[in-house]
């Protein structure tokens, strides 16, 4: 049996993600921030699946917290085999206007808690030679988006982490690799208009936008024995918007 901790679990992306993991029987810890009562339901829909869960909160951009939630993980569910780094903020505007705070908020959560919670998981990945970290990229961080250079910043800095780590810890044994969704149907897509949404559609040849099964279907092909040979990559799941 093996043990997954999913950040950023309580919605969205990373809730598919929780259950998608549940399903092929791995015992699953979800983090949530904010959406507690979000995240207890998740894990009571996840134990009648027969795995086991556990909901822990921590805010992934303060390293103290993330070293707690892996003491508490590891505590209720044993060791950790797979990493799934999803949690994450956007931000959008005129780089002109944003705050120093705006700038650090956004690159502590997306960038730095991916790191923090990679150090600490690799502790135990390398005593055992054995895991997979799997990060969520964007294809803002392959190509950059207008009015979200902090978010782009980030989310390169993600795939450069995840390169780099996937050729330090490779000969550890371990995998790490990116997933790097598009446009995909969350709370995070709620400020867009409906004409906004019709447009990325138009520029999708796909034709439709991602669904977070798209993205927590790519998420557990990388973290499965069937990716044994793939490390260091970048999976685009995007419907082809960036090719
Ligand atoms: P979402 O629906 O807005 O959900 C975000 C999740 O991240 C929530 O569970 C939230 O937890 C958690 N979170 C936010 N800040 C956190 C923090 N500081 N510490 C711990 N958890 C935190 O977003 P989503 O669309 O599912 O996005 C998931 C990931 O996919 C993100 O990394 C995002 O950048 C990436 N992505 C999304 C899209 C898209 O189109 N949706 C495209 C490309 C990449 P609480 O609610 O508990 O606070």
């Amino acid at each position: 049996m093996s043990t997954v901790l999913i950040t950023g679990a309580s919605r969205g992306i990373g809730a598919q993600c929780a259950l998608t993991f549940a399903r092929e029987g791995y015992d699953v810890a979800l983090n949530y921030c904010r959406s507690e009562e979000k995240a207890r339901e998740l894990v009571r829909e996840i134990e009648a699946l027969g795995v086991r869960a556990c909901a822990v909160q921590a805010d992934v951009a303060d390293s103290a917290q993330v070293k707690q939630m892996f003491d508490t993980v590891r505590a209720e569910l044993g060791a950790i085999d797979v990493l799934v780094n999803n949690a994450g903020i956007a931000h959008v505007g005129l780089l002109t206007d944003m705050t120093d705070d705006e700038w650090r908020r956004v690159i502590d959560t997306d960038l730095s808690g991916t790191f923090y919670c990679c150090r600490e998981a690799l502790s135990d990945m390398i005593r055992a030679h054995s895991g997979v970290i799997v990060n969520i990229a964007s294809m803002w961080g392959e190509v950059g988006a207008s009015c979200e250079a902090a978010y782009s910043a980030a989310k390169a800095g993600v795939i450069g982490l995840t390169k780099a780590l996937a050729k330090e810890v490779g000969p550890s044994g371990v995998r790490v690799n990116a997933v790097s969704p598009g446009v995909v149907m969350t709370d995070m897509m709620a400020g867009f208009s409906d004409e906004d949404v019709a447009a990325l559609k138009d520029d999708t040849p796909l034709t439709s936008l991602g669904s977070p099964e798209d993205i927590a279907d790519a998420v557990i092909f990388l973290a499965s024995e069937k990716a044994r040979f793939i490390t260091g990559q970048v999976l685009s799941v995007n419907g082809g918007m960036v090719i």
